[in-house]
């Protein structure tokens, strides 16, 4: 492609974006696709010749826009949110014209030490012990893996091979967290090779957060059985009610049996930018790492997961690698990204942070996260107002877990019925889009409200669905 012409496909693609953010509301959240739709129209084999851009333009338009689910309607309720903005698209875009590959300081400087001064910023923002020092992830998950494999340097030093391959004379590691914990960490604990027998789901509170006493007792039954505990997954803002784990006490345990702590605050951590929300984070200092997401709420588009740790030379201990085709001569004085996590190649994510962080401002970025705070308290107040409708957790931050539940009915397996039924419903819409989770067993509805485009009026909209859906009964 001549710079000419992909200058004017550029501006074409740049007005399109600009219409179809404006014109958002006009399409479904999720569409109504098939499985199988989409691939039923598209050539089984690559083309041989090459194809003029306007036709495969034209296609992006007629088969895949009507076959994506649009994560950035204003009536995305759904799971967490997975945000971006004007200034981040932007970022993207400036990222993929310079095809930066970020996986050493010589290889990006500019992008390594964007990437220290924005995780420096983060840390202040969020007043992360000065101790931590930051790096950005692709995904929780992934930082969360991280997490896992640097705690288990430091009980077994593997890596050293100070003790040989197993350490710990085969003793089994063992690993904690809540039943109501994420997916990720299992999946952590899978490829860590610790084995899911040895991932304890601790009991918890009628808040859905961890209990520290059930905690403990579970590390005590593990070292009579003669096992090895060595970390624990704190979860501030779980994923089915956002329920926050109470970090002190569970520092305070992890100090006194000398355990890894990781503090997994994926959605929440944005909410410690608001000096009124930071004591989610009271406790933070007892952490070894903590990771959360600007890809969700924080405007910053997929992906992007704030990692920071204490130990920086553990972490380096756990993944440095030193092959003659990487080294520099500015090693000695460098971070080199690459060896603070899985991946060797690393995309510029830090520039996509700097351009939301400068263009919203710490004040910008604050009165939007207050805002969804806030439309998602009034949401609570009317759900509680109703006599035929429940919350079903505490709603300390943008998400709201709630059922329909009508005066008189108590059959657990009908109110199930009705709140999947009025899911259904609502979602078939296409006007919003909200998702379910189950607590303390009971079919619940979760509605968070976190998108960027999201105002109040789209929070009254599906809260009047609800209503509505449920007078025109759900038999
Ligand atoms: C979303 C979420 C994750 C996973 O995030 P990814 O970045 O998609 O890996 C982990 N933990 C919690 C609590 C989450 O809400």
């Amino acid at each position: 492609m001549k710079p000419n012409t992909f200058r004017a496909h550029a501006h074409e693609l740049v007005d399109w974006m600009a219409d179809f953010l404006e014109q958002l509301e006009e399409h479904r959240v999720v569409p109504e696709t098939k499985p199988g739709d989409i691939r039923a129209q598209l050539p089984s084999s690559a083309p041989q010749q090459g194809e003029p851009f306007s036709q495969i333009f034209a296609d992006f338009q007629s088969t895949i826009l009507p076959g994506m689910t649009l994560w950035n309607h204003p009536g995305w309720f759904a799971y967490f949110p997975a945000n971006h903005s004007p200034p981040s698209i932007l970022a993207e875009m400036l990222m993929a014209t310079l095809g930066a590959q970020c996986m050493s300081w010589q290889t990006s400087p500019a992008a390594t030490e964007l990437e220290q001064v924005v995780m420096q910023w983060l840390r202040e923002l969020l007043q992360l012990p000065e101790t931590f020092v930051g790096t950005i992830q692709d995904t929780a998950s992934s930082s969360t893996l991280v997490a896992l494999l640097s705690a288990r340097e430091r009980v077994t030093s593997f890596q050293f091979g100070q003790k040989g391959p197993t350490g710990l004379d085969d003793k089994a590691l063992c690993v904690y967290a809540s039943k109501e914990t994420h997916s990720s960490i299992d999946k952590a604990v899978k490829l860590a090779g610790i084995g899911l027998d040895h991932l304890r789901h601790v009991e918890t509170d009628a808040d859905f957060a961890l209990c520290p006493e059930a905690l403990e007792q579970a590390i005590r039954e593990d070292l009579q059985r003669g096992h090895r505990p060595f970390c624990v997954v704190a979860t501030v803002g779980t994923t089915s009610s956002s329920a926050l784990d109470p970090l002190p006490a569970i520092g305070a345990i992890c100090q006194k049996y000398d355990l890894w702590l990781h503090v997994d605050a994926a959605y929440a951590g944005t909410a410690a930018i608001l000096p009124e929300k930071r004591a989610l984070l009271d406790g933070i200092e007892y952490a070894d790492s903590f990771v959360f997401n600007p890809h969700k709420w924080m405007f910053t588009n997929f992906d992007c997961s704030a990692y920071f740790v204490k130990d920086v030379d553990l972490l380096l201990r756990t993944f440095q690698t030193n092959p003659e085709y990487l080294k520099t001569e500015y090693d000695p004085q460098v971070v080199n990204f690459r060896d603070w996590g899985i991946p060797l190649g690393r995309r510029f994510r830090a520039l996509k942070l700097w351009f939301v962080m400068r263009h919203y401002g710490v004040e910008g970025l604050q009165d939007l996260i207050r805002q969804h705070i806030r439309w998602a308290g009034e949401l609570v107040t009317w759900i509680e107002a109703d006599p035929d409708f429940e919350c079903l957790a505490p709603a300390p931050l943008g998400l709201v877990c709630f059922r329909y539940h009508p005066a008189g009915c108590d059959d657990e397996v009908m109110l199930d019925r009705y709140n999947q039924t009025l899911l259904e419903r609502i979602n078939a819409t296409g006007s919003c889009h909200l998702t379910h989770t189950r607590l303390g067993g009971k079919y619940t509805i979760r509605l968070c409200v976190g998108q960027l485009y999201t105002q109040r009026e789209h929070v009254v909209k599906a809260w009047e669905l609800c209503k509505q859906i449920v007078q025109e009964g759900l038999e």
